[in-house]
């Protein structure tokens, strides 16, 4: 049934939910309260204790308006008391117009809030009052509290939601296999939606902070619900990528490559890399597609991996597509592979500067069908280039990609080519496991060896010339630096009025702070051949201090550069910072960060940059950031999509990921048909849901 049909909502409202992915009955049932407030419980006055959260039913004895001096200029001020006369006070530092209309003396009201002592005085500060007490949808209850939608009162949400509830949960039907269910002795799915939306006695009744907390079995349900889901929709994808004909490579051949293109590197490999080599190895010689991540904290070595391995496809006559993010990481590749390669290897380079002579090359060694190795931007997508025989796809740094053009780059071919995606941002398990859930993993660990840890310093005003003396002393010593911002150029608008820029700092670098070094200045709006020659020159050491955007935030590669100072770091994200300082510590001498904040002294230092400080594990930050952030912040917003979640967290539930996942994995072992009568409800909801489609249901 449609929302619009449903008794108080008319085209208007259904509208207003349709914004909202809100169209039929059951996608209401499934809208759930963000939070619950726990107003079950009413205390008295005496029994308050300061710091605590508690609801009280009081009488308004006066309430009036206080002028103040200071930083808000007035107070809006309500005395009342209890059913056993103690008085407590309630205050407002700003108010809505009309609020203190509703405060007429004799009022019985209800005020929630954290309990401060003033005094003997026990009082809240902008507490949330409710006036209405006789109301028990929201009054002597955990009351749930849903999303904001504009237009739709919280009360009438609420009314709806009953509506909805009353109509819609008789009609509801399990989805979930049974014998999981009782396995974790989760309750099944018409009562977990009605409690979640409105708890039973049991829970307003007392013990409702695990229900508060989303945490009672009902939400559990739900929770592991969506998980279960989501995890069948992955992991039934990657079981049909396996089914799915691909190239398969000689394993003697590859392996001969494989030794003859090691000896080649200037360097051992560590065994992370080896052992992600081995694992590509034994995918790549299988008949089916291989979709394999390799996530690897910034400087561990991944470029090293992906071009073993490219050019052991080459051996076998294919032709390979590398995508990075940015121009200037597939020209510092391009040149890279020359370097320790060779100047023969058939690679070419196909970036937005490329001229049409050049793409038509291109083309030429495409359609002659012979290896070649394409390294590009995006440009590799939208360019109208097609390859003859593609049989490996490399996409660095994919965190900066969506997920969607991981999928155009493979279907530039008919057959499935193995596909390698790589990332510098290492993804907590739990979103390795979701967002990256079609994917098998590898993990490069450890860093090359010889490398000295970074300090990472964090420097406020009065430390500025220590730190441009230590600068100076490094850069006499032969090293190198960059001066990171977060503008381009000044701003004249109001809240990035007080940033400096990239160009307008250059010019001071170069003439007042660092005259006896040469200055180059790079940022996203210079001509892709500026930018080009800019790198070029930093990397020769031509020049000594580059200032940049966050430009050079992925990838960029010259281990001489052991300085990097960065400006406004409050502006940055945590995985943005790390990535940034990865520029550093990547050769022999010892490399130090400056966080140059102009957070005056006295207040705290923000999270971020503690942790910046304390550690250089790439995992520990990624933690640090899902839980600062969230997963859609985590992931960026090219990605946020590819998480559906309603109620469960990635960062509260994570125990329920993990059981959900390998309840999936049992159940496409154990039952891969869905023949069982147990697996019979789920088989029901994906039919119904049109998921049905999985080529492993149909081929077998
Ligand atoms: P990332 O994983 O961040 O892409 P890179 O592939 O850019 O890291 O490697 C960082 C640096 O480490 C490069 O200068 C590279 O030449 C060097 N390197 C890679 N592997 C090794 C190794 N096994 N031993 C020594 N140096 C290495
Ligand atoms: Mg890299």
């Amino acid at each position: 049934m449609r929302v619009q049909f449903l008794k108080g909502v008319g085209p208007r409202m259904a509208s207003i939910f349709g914004a909202r992915d809100i169209f039929t009955l059951k996608d209401l049932l499934y809208f759930f309260p963000r939070k619950y407030e726990d107003r079950s419980q009413l205390s008295l006055v005496k029994n308050l204790s300061e710091g605590n959260s508690a609801s009280v039913e009081l009488t308004v004895h006066q309430a009036f308006m206080r002028p103040l001096r200071g930083r808000f200029s007035k107070l809006f001020e309500v005395k009342a008391f209890d059913q056993e006369k103690q008085w407590i006070s309630l205050k407002w530092f700003r108010i809505f117009k009309g609020f203190e209309a509703k405060f007429e003396p004799g009022t019985k009201i209800i005020a929630t809030g954290a309990i401060k002592a003033f005094g003997s005085i026990r009082e809240m500060i902008h507490p949330e009052i409710q006036f209405d007490l006789e109301d028990d949808v929201n009054v002597g209850r955990i009351v749930p509290v849903y999303t904001e939608i504009d237009g739709v009162p919280t009360k009438t949400l609420r009314r709806i939601l009953d509506t909805a509830l009353n109509l819609g949960v008789p009609a509801l039907k399990e989805e979930l296999p049974s014998f999981f269910l009782k396995r974790h002795r989760l309750p099944p799915l018409p009562a977990a939606i009605r409690e979640v939306h409105f708890p039973s006695e049991n829970h307003s009744k007392g013990n409702g902070s695990d229900f508060t907390s989303f945490k009672s079995p009902a939400h559990q349900r739900l929770i592991y619900e969506e998980f279960f889901k989501f995890e069948y929709h992955m992991l039934s994808r990657r079981m049909d990528l396996k089914k799915e004909q691909g190239h398969a490579l000689d394993s003697e051949k590859l392996k001969k490559s494989m030794d003859l293109l090691r000896s080649k590197l200037p360097f051992t490999l560590t065994k992370g890399q080896e052992a992600t080599l081995q694992e590509i190895s034994k995918d790549v010689v299988e008949s089916h597609p291989m979709n394999r991540l390799l996530q690897g904290d910034v400087g561990a070595g991944k470029t090293a991996v992906a071009f073993v391995s490219a050019l052991a496809f080459m051996d076998q006559g294919y032709q390979v597509a590398f995508m990075a993010p940015t121009e200037i990481l597939a020209e510092q590749h391009f040149q890279n592979i020359l370097k320790v390669f060779g100047a023969d290897v058939p690679a070419k380079l196909l970036v937005g500067k490329t001229t049409n002579a050049e793409r038509k090359l291109i083309q030429g060694l495409l359609d002659e069908n012979r290896p070649a190795l394409i390294i590009g931007t995006h440009a590799l997508i939208e360019d109208p280039v097609k390859f003859k025989n593609l049989g490996y796809v490399i996409i660095d740094e994919q965190h900066r990609f969506g997920v969607d053009q991981r999928r155009k780059l493979r279907e530039k071919s008919m057959i499935q080519p193995h596909t390698l995606v790589m990332t510098a941002t290492p993804i907590p398990r739990t979103l390795a496991l979701t967002a990256y859930g079609d994917l098998a993993v590898s993990l490069i660990r450890e860093r090359p060896p010889g490398r000295t840890p970074i300090q990472t310093k964090l420097v406020r005003g009065p430390e500025h010339g220590k730190m441009i003396e230590f600068i100076k002393a490094e850069l006499r010593a032969g090293r190198q630096a960059y001066f990171i911002f977060p503008l381009v150029n000044d701003s004249e608008e109001e809240s990035f009025k007080h940033l400096k820029s990239a160009v307008t700092s250059a010019e001071t670098l170069a003439n007042e702070v660092f005259p006896e070094f040469k200055v180059g200045l790079l940022h996203g709006q210079l001509p892709p051949a500026d930018k080009a020659k800019i790198m070029e020159r930093f990397r020769s050491n031509e020049v000594q201090i580059l200032v940049s955007t966050t430009v050079v935030e992925v990838g960029v590669d010259v281990p001489n550069a052991t300085i990097m100072v960065i400006e406004h770091p409050e502006r940055f994200g945590l995985s943005q910072l790390h990535q940034l300082r990865g520029r550093i510590g990547r050769g022999k001498h010892a490399s130090t960060c400056f966080l140059k904040t102009d957070r005056p002294q006295h207040l705290p230092t923000p999270e971020r940059l503690e942790v910046m400080c304390e550690t250089e594990d790439g995992f520990l930050i990624a933690e640090a950031d899902l839980e600062l952030r969230g997963p859609g912040e985590f992931l960026g917003t090219r990605q946020s999509g590819a998480l559906p979640f309603k109620i469960a967290s990635l960062v509260r539930d994570q125990e329920w990921l993990i059981k959900a996942r390998e309840d999936v994995l049992e159940l496409l072992k154990q039952d891969p048909e869905l023949k069982s009568a147990d697996s019979k409800p789920f088989k029901t909801y994906l039919e119904n849901s049109g998921k049905l489609d999985s080529a492993h249901l149909k081929t077998s």
